[in-house]
């Protein structure tokens, strides 16, 4: 590996909006997030999270709430 070429990689702690702290590494000092994996709907939702929108509940929660949510 060159040196002077690659970023220094370090272990950082992010900070998520809800307070819950993540240690990842990164080439950032600091990085805060609004969403992480302890409070974004996605991940709280458990049993019948799907990947595939058979049922156009993607869209409507879309139409509903805006892409902005
Ligand atoms: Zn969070």
């Amino acid at each position: 590996m060159k040196k002077g070429i690659h970023p220094d990689f370090k272990l950082i702690t992010v900070r998520c909006a809800c307070g819950a702290e993540h240690k990842i590494w990164s080439t950032v000092d600091t990085l805060r997030i609004d969403v992480c994996s302890n409070c974004h709907p996605f991940y709280k939702g458990g049993k019948g999270v799907q990947f595939v929108d058979s049922e156009g509940r993607i869209d409507k929660f879309r139409r509903k709430y805006g892409e902005n949510y």
